[in-house]
């Protein structure tokens, strides 16, 4: 992932690297050509102009040009940059206790119900699975996983197989049922079963339609959901953000899973996606397989990308 984004930026900054001195024109040449990079990975337009702006009123406004290296100076402005676009605090340290953003909550009386939406072939189904073996995995947390989509035939029993896949339980069907009158069921279930974690999988749909957000909405006020993750095709770049911003306007996101990140050698979903919608990303997906998923780590991925 980033491949040709970390390309561009990694010629453009070796150029600076290791220089004894640079007048402020470098830099304005460096940040022309940090621009082209952004653009060409499909980084909204206004996320690049404010990327820009920041870094060269850092690396020209104090004393950076005047200092030892200043180079290197420019390029750790550039990463600091980055982290932020991403969502991240540069100042943190890693692992530091400062408040995250791009964790999932799990810590209100249990159930704590997660709620995924998307649209069709984001991923969503995949994501809920690999969510729920990642909750197990990490948070040493029970889930209960639950598919709301009644629309698309054979979609619960989609489900049902990755849980099996992942040794995750899952609801069982009960044909007929409305996607409210599900998340009430599963509710139960979680309760009675002591489960820590409800995921519920919601329908998607090919376009974002109203019909889709009142169904989201009525699920969000019955379940009352901890998180409500979104799952956008990275590889749709622009678009997928887009999407973000539509789904925000509607349901109450508390974060947004960027999927076929392995495919993505662009990188303009990841980059926009924080500063268009607000919303931080908090998983990857990485692949098809169940275990194809990574917390999203504003810092890692910053470094990620300046290699
Ligand atoms: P849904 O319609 O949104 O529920 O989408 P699905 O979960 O059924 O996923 C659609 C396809 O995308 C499946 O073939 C998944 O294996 C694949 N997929 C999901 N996430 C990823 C990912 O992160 N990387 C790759 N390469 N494929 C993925």
């Amino acid at each position: 992932m980033f491949d040709n984004l970390s390309d561009r930026l990694g010629a453009t900054l070796d150029k600076l690297r290791g220089r004894g001195a640079l007048k402020e024109q470098d830099v304005r040449d460096a940040m022309r050509e940090v621009r082209i990079a952004l653009l060409e990975a499909d980084v909204a337009l206004p996320v690049v102009r404010r990327f820009i702006e920041a870094v060269t009123e850092r690396a020209i406004g104090q004393d950076v040009l005047r200092a030892v290296s200043p180079g290197q100076q420019v390029i750790k402005i550039v990463n600091d940059e980055l982290v932020r676009t991403l969502g991240g605090d540069p100042e943190a340290e890693e692992g530091a206790p400062t408040p995250d953003d791009n964790q999932l909550k799990l810590d209100v009386k249990p159930p704590a119900v997660v709620m995924m939406v998307g649209l069709q072939g984001s991923g969503k189904t995949t994501s809920t699975a690999k969510i729920a073996r990642f909750i197990r995995e990490k948070h040493g947390k029970k889930a209960l996983m639950a598919s709301l989509d009644v629309a698309r035939p054979a979609a619960q029993e989609q489900l049902a197989i990755l849980g099996q896949q992942v040794d995750i339980a899952t609801l069982p069907i009960v044909p007929g049922q409305q996607p409210v009158d599900i998340a009430r069921r599963a509710m139960e279930a979680a309760k009675l079963q002591n489960f820590d974690v409800l995921m519920l999988d919601t329908a998607g749909r090919l376009h974002v339609d109203q019909a889709l957000m009142d169904e989201m909405k009525a699920v969000a006020s019955t379940a009352d959901p901890a998180e409500v993750l979104l799952v956008v095709d990275s590889l749709t770049g622009q678009d997928a953000v887009n999407v973000a911003k539509s789904f925000t306007d509607e349901v109450p996101l508390t974060g947004v899973v960027l999927t076929r990140m392995d495919g993505d050698a662009r990188g303009g979903a990841a980059l926009s996606m924080r500063a268009v919608t607000g919303k931080p990303i908090k998983f990857a997906g990485t692949g098809e397989k169940l275990d194809a998923l990574e917390a999203f780590h504003p810092k890692r991925v910053a470094g990620r990308i300046l290699g």
